[in-house]
């Protein structure tokens, strides 16, 4: 079952505001992608249920389409980049 809120939900809307989304699989895999990844992975139209019935498990192969791949989203901190202008000089 899908959660309301999310049909409205596009691949765009997420990335204005910086949030990822995460997904679950019902055999425990987690994955977390990024924004920039996400930006690469689907169109900015594309609807969160869209894309969820895209991915596929890559530990057990379940579809997101078969729904036991559930989806949520996260805000991610400054941190997209990860880039650190202020990185200490650190010499190996
Ligand atoms: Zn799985």
């Amino acid at each position: 079952m899908a959660i309301p809120s999310q049909r409205q939900l596009t691949v765009g809307s997420l990335l204005q505001r910086g949030h990822g989304i995460n997904l679950f699989c019902a055999c425990g895999h987690k994955t977390a992608v990024l924004p920039e990844q996400l930006a690469k992975l689907a169109h900015p139209e594309t609807r969160l249920l869209d894309l969820r019935r895209r991915v596929r498990c890559s530990m057990c192969g379940l579809s997101g389409a078969s729904g036991d791949i559930r989806m949520t989203t996260f805000a991610v901190p400054t941190i997209v980049g990860a880039r650190d202008p202020l990185r200490p000089r650190t010499r190996h």
